[in-house]
């Protein structure tokens, strides 16, 4: 059932009207401007039949006052009135009345022209929720992309960037480093005898190492860097403006504090050593090949004993 809030200060209308619409809705009534604005920002009726007539405050004045709040704002307001002049047809229109019907009321008239912007007050609300129902919708989807996106760039084990990511930011800070003539250089760290840990450890104890490893190095650089797992057990840095001579002091001290931590398993020290190869970004390599030569430097460093750093030739 509607409610219907009826404002008219003759009971005579106010009979006829109840008379009329009783049947199908809920009736309240105040029989002047002021009690009216006071009944439909307590009640919340569905709809408002307002008089025009009325001694102190007439029914254009009890009108404006119920748009301008936003309690009663959005509530439709139709004028019942004798008059028929054109000029107070307009003026209750300007004062934001959605409809107007006039006296003496045609019974099948009044009950049409309510039903009708009852209907309308329904799909309004309809609507109303439908949108804000999509907005919470698209906020989700919108959550759910940027979590995505944050995923295919993060590593699931250690929580660093990917490949996918340092390929990203490898092609931006090499384009920075080239437009503003500045060195930027890579590492690639790789875990020394990895397979070894994981055959006399078991498969769990390497995820750990890694988380553990990621934790070392991710304390170990600065804010502008970007670290990523770039395969297995090997990790690549990106150091903007940092030349080989800089990337080397930090590839040394990672290299240290991996060797010092005593990184431990279901009680048992497991020790771990990286060897790391370094390479500065050049302007006239593409990444591919600087990424090479510091590949090219780590291998040197297996070679060569493994626990160390080399420096690629001419970085
Ligand atoms: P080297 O000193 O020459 O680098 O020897 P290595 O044993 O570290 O290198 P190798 O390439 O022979 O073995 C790498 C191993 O890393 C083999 C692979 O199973 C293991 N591995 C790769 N990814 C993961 C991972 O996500 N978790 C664990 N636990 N092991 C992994
Ligand atoms: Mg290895
Ligand atoms: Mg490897």
């Amino acid at each position: 059932m509607a409610k219907i809030l009826i404002i008219d200060d003759m009971p005579g209308n106010i009979k006829t009207l109840g008379e009329i619409l009783r049947d199908r809705n809920d009736i309240i009534v105040a029989t002047d401007g002021p009690g009216g604005i006071a009944l439909a920002a307590s009640e919340a009726p569905d709809l408002i039949l307002l008089d025009i007539m009325m001694p102190d405050m007439d029914g254009f004045a009890v009108c404006r006052a119920l748009k301008e709040r936003t309690k009663t704002a959005s509530i439709p307001v139709i004028f019942t009135t004798a008059l028929t002049d054109t000029d107070d047809i307009v003026r209750g229109f300007e004062s934001g009345a959605v409809d107007y019907i006039t006296k003496p009321f045609n019974p099948r008239e009044l009950i049409a022209r309510v039903n009708t912007h009852l209907e309308l007050v329904k799909a309004r609300d309809q609507l109303t929720i439908y949108a804000e129902s999509l907005e919470e919708m698209s906020r989700q989807l919108l959550d759910k992309t940027t979590q995505l996106n944050i995923s295919a760039r993060t590593d699931y084990l250690t929580g660093l960037a990917n490949r996918i990511h340092m390929m990203e930011r490898l092609r931006e800070e090499s384009a920075r480093s080239r437009r503003g003539g500045k060195p930027c250089a890579v590492i690639i760290a790789d875990i020394d005898h990895f397979k070894a840990i994981n055959d006399t450890h078991g498969h769990e104890c390497g995820d750990h190492v890694l988380g553990s490893i990621a934790d070392i190095m991710r304390a170990n650089i600065r804010e502008q860097d970007v670290l990523a797992r770039w395969g297995g057990e090997e990790f690549l840095f990106l150091l903007p403006e940092t030349d080989a001579a800089g990337s080397s002091v930090l590839a040394e001290k990672i290299r240290g504090a991996v060797e010092c931590e005593r990184i431990s398993y279901h009680d048992t020290i497991v020790p771990v050593t990286l060897t790391l190869g370094v390479a500065s970004l050049n302007p006239e390599d593409d990444i591919d090949a600087s990424i090479r030569r510091a590949d090219e430097a780590l291998y040197e460093g297996k070679r060569t004993g493994r626990n160390r750093v080399v420096v690629a030739p001419g970085a």
